[in-house]
This record gives C-alpha cells, structure tokens and sequence, in this order.
C-alpha cells in the first residue's frame, strides 16, 4: 500500500515540488485517522493525511493539563471498527486516549501516509483541472482532487481581550497550550474561566499552588461523574469474548442517546437539576458558596459537565471563587470589579475554544473565488454538516451542526466517514471529476435544522459557545445521532451537481 502511495504522490520536479494524489486528509487525530483507515478498508491507497504536527493525535496530542480526559466513557469514545478492551478507566485520560490513535495509526499502517509538518494555509479550487491546490506554511504544495478536513472544532484557543493583559509581568498561558515548564508548586494562581477545563486541571493543581483565584463567569451546571477502574476481570471478558465488549458498548450508546430527547425538551431535561443540586449540597455546605455555584439558566443550554473532584477543590483553605467580574489584569495580578487587587505569579486562560473558527488558519477559495471563511465568518453553514455549495469535492468531518451535547462524537464522526466513503464511490461509478451540493438543498437543510433548533435546550436562553454571535446555533445536531447516521449513509444525489471528467 505504501508503494500505491509513493507512486500516485511521486512529487512533480521543477520550480516547485508539487505532490499530486486523489484524496488529501487534512488533520491527524480521530477524524482524520479515521477516514484514512476506513479509505484503506475500502481498498483505497490513494490518499495522504497532512498533519501540522510532528505525530498523530488532534486534541488528545494538544491537550496536556493535569487532569485532561473526557467525559464520554471509554468504550465509546474509540472507533467501533477498532475497540480496545484494555481501557484502564470507565472515563479514559488524555494520556490514553492518545496512545489510543497512536497505536490505530499504527495497527492501520497509516504513517506512511501521513505528511507531518505540514500546517496547510491555502486551499484553492483549480477549476479547469477539478483539484484542490493545498500549500503549507513551508511553501510545500499537494493537488488533490478531494480534500477531506478533519481539523476539528475545538482547537483554536480563546484567548480574552482583557484590559491590561499584556502588562502582566508573571508567566501566562492557555489551558490548551499548558506550559508544562512553569512551576505552580508554591506560586499564586489565578485562572480565568471555569468551564469543562478549568474543572479538570484546578483540583489537580490546587494541591501544590500557595493559593489559587478562580474567576468564574457564569457557574456550570455539574454531575456527579461515575468513573472508575475498570477490572482485569472486565478487561479479560472484553479480550476474550468481543461480542460483550460490543453489548456493553451500545449499552452505554443507548443510555446516553435517550438523552436527547431531554434536550429537545427544556420542560423534562430540567429534572436533571435536581440531581446536580444534590450533588451540589452534597459537596459545599457554606450556603454563600453554593449560591455563586448555582447556576440561573436551564441545564443543558451550556454543556453539562460531570466531576466529583471540583467542588472539593473550592473549599481548600487555599482556593478562593471570585464572581465579581475582572476589571483588568495588572503588571501583578487580576483587579475584579469591586476594587479589589489579587496577586497572581501566574495567569491561566481556561478560556475555552473558538469553535465558529472551523477554518481558521486556512483560506479556502472555492468555485469562481468564493471565500469560504467569509462565508462562514458570521455563521458557519454546510449540508449534513459535511460539505457546501461553492466548494467542490471537499468535505468537513466534525462540521457545522455535528456537535453534540448527549453522546460521542465520534459517532458522529464515523457517520461522515460513510458520507464521504459513499461520495467516493458515486464519483467512481459515474466517473465525475467533482460533485458539489446545490446551494437550494444546503438551504433546505439549515432551514429545517433552524426549525428543530428553536424549541431545544440551547435556544432556552443562555449564552454559550454553541452560539454565534446573534444567537444562531451552527454548532449543534438537534436529533439522535442514528437519526443522522441514517441520512449520512448515502449521499442524496438529487441534492448535488456533478462534473463528468474530460467534460468542460
Ligand atoms: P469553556 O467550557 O468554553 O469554558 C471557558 C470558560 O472561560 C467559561 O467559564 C467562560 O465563562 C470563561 N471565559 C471565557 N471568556 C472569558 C472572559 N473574557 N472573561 C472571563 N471568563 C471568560 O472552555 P473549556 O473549558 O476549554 O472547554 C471547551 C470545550 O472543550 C468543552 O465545552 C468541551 O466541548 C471540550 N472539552 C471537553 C472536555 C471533556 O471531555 N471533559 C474537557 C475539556 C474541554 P462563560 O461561561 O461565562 O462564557
């Protein structure tokens, strides 16, 4: 297979080296890889995967604080062609997580396909030649006649435009780029931000700090989180008998899809405030405390978070919650709105992700010029969350509309894997050079994911990151995730337009 790819990407000599192949990947971690095994699966050797990086792993390579994992259980959270038994934990670590996909890309003989190093910057649509032109940072150039992004969504850090911020004369970081060389054993910590981040890594630090700020916002809505070891005995019966390694999986795939309906309805999912107020209670007894945990707006509009570990950590002698907002940072410290100055050695931004910016750091000019990232830049918006109109033969994994607030995403992320698999085929069954999304059926499927969004928990009247600017959802899929496996499974070929090869 390797030999396939030398041969159809045997660089083209001359001013400049340009690598030609039928199907460019873009992005290494669970998308990206997983679409370049499922290609492989399908016989295909046709395709490279570029990755900015020096190795394989998306998020789970990015993401290093203490105590990054995630909050969907193992067993699910892992491609249902390449289960592992072994998972040490009922929710997996960052660590395992990315031994994970370095193990699959492995397993799969994907590195020789792999192209690390290359930051793709410009992708442009070559309309006469049907083919994507991709130019990285380093001036490398590949030509693919369909380009897969697998960029993800959550990968741009947020940084806060907080007065005075630049005059800070301590150490500053983002959680997503943790500087592992700072020393917080003794220091003053102030962190910024107490979402899904911040509520992993600041009991982990807590511990070792002098004394740690915690500047919250708006508080989360938080529940208890079942994790634990899993068994040798567990992970025997797995290795031995895969059938219950798969039963046990839909279990949990069942146990969190049911969910969505609760999202759908603000009335039924408020039940499950009950259950984080206790939890609440259970863990912070200073009544002060509590009101400023307890958050004003329905759960669910924000993504629900699971810890048993975060509240502990607030009632250390050492922690401090401060919700008077943060006026500005100065040379040293934070100064909140109440006049009160709060030294710090080192700020932490757990400031969350940009996740409109889908595209950000790549300019992608489709058919007669369109710009793509003006397009998106109020509102990103695509078919099926997989592909849109104007830009030829490219196709998003982890798209706009394809989060999820009830189960994993990577479920989601296979369903377009097919999606693309079956576009593939068509164009190789009826020998098309490209095939593109008629923008009326584009807009026929936002307009009716526009409809379904209105009466869901996200437009119950918080503010989020799932939301634009004006209010608009273009981060969600409001549904069951078989319901979008079931329209993913066959490209509807009456939403698209074709171009026959060697026809003009
Ligand atoms: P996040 O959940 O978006 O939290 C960002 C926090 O920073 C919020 O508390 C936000 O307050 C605050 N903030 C943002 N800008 C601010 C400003 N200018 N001033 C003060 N506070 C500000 O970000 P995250 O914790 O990095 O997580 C992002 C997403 O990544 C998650 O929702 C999840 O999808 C994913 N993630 C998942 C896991 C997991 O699996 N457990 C772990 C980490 C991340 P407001 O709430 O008021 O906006």
């Amino acid at each position: 297979m390797a030999d396939d790819i030398a041969a159809l990407s045997a660089p083209i000599l001359g001013r400049q080296s340009i690598e030609r192949i039928p199907i460019a990947i873009i992005g290494a971690g669970f998308s990206g890889l997983g679409m370049a095994a499922k290609l492989k699966a399908a016989g295909r050797g046709d395709f490279i995967v570029l990755e900015k990086a020096a190795e394989v792993g998306g998020t789970w390579r990015e993401n290093t604080y203490p105590g990054c994992a995630c909050d969907v259980p193992s067993h699910l959270y892992s491609f249902s062609f390449a289960t592992n038994p072994n998972w040490s934990r009922m929710y997996p670590t960052q660590d395992e997580i990315w031994r994970y996909l370095i193990d699959f890309t492995d397993q799969q003989d994907l590195r020789a396909a792999c192209r690390f190093g290359f930051q793709a910057t410009n992708l442009d649509w070559v309309e006469d030649a049907d083919l994507w032109r991709i130019t990285s940072a380093d001036g490398r150039v590949v030509e693919a006649n369909v380009v897969v992004s697998g960029m993800g969504g959550l990968h741009i850090p947020n940084r806060p435009n907080l007065p005075g911020l630049s005059d800070f004369r301590g150490q500053v970081f983002h959680s997503a780029e943790w500087e592992h060389s700072v020393k917080l054993s003794g220091a003053r910590v102030a962190v910024i931000g107490s979402g899904a981040s911040a509520v992993q890594f600041v009991p982990q630090i807590a511990p070792q700090v002098a004394q740690l700020d915690l500047y919250q916002r708006t508080p989360n809505w938080i529940l208890p989180k079942g994790d634990r070891r899993m068994s040798g005995l567990e992970q025997a019966m797995f290795r031995a008998l895969p059938p219950v390694q798969g039963l046990y999986r839909a279990l949990i795939y069942w146990l969190n899809e049911v969910r969505a309906i609760a999202f759908q309805r603000p009335d039924i999912i408020r039940q499950s405030e009950r259950q984080a107020l206790a939890h609440l209670h259970a863990q912070i007894a200073d009544p002060a405390l509590r009101a400023q945990l307890t958050p004003s707006y329905t759960i669910g509009c924000k993504r629900v978070l699971i810890s048993n570990d975060f509240y502990p950590a607030l009632i250390r002698p050492n922690v401090a919650l401060i919700t008077d907002p943060i006026a500005r940072i100065t040379p040293n410290g934070v100064l909140d709105s109440a006049g009160v100055e709060r030294a710090a050695d080192v700020l932490i931004l757990a400031t969350g992700f940009k996740p409109m910016d889908l595209i950000t750091g790549v300019a992608v000019t489709g058919r007669d010029g369109r710009k793509l990232n003006e397009e998106w830049a109020e509102l990103p918006e695509a078919f099926l969350g997989s592909c849109a109109a104007g830009y030829p033969n490219l196709y998003f994994l982890m798209g706009p509309n394809t989060g999820l607030g009830h189960n994993s995403m990577i479920y989601m992320i296979e369903s377009q894997i097919a999606f693309v698999l079956d576009a593939l085929a068509v164009m190789d069954r009826e020998g098309l050079a490209s095939l593109e999304v008629r923008p009326d059926a584009q807009r026929d499927f936002n307009a009716e994911l526009v409809e379904k969004l209105k009466t869901t928990v996200w437009a119950s009247g918080c503010k989020s990151w799932y939301l634009s600017a004006d209010g608009r959802n273009p981060t969600i899929w409001p549904g069951f995730t078989f319901d979008y496996r079931k329209r993913t499974r066959r490209i509807p070929r009456e939403a698209f337009v074709t171009r026959r090869a060697g026809i003009g």
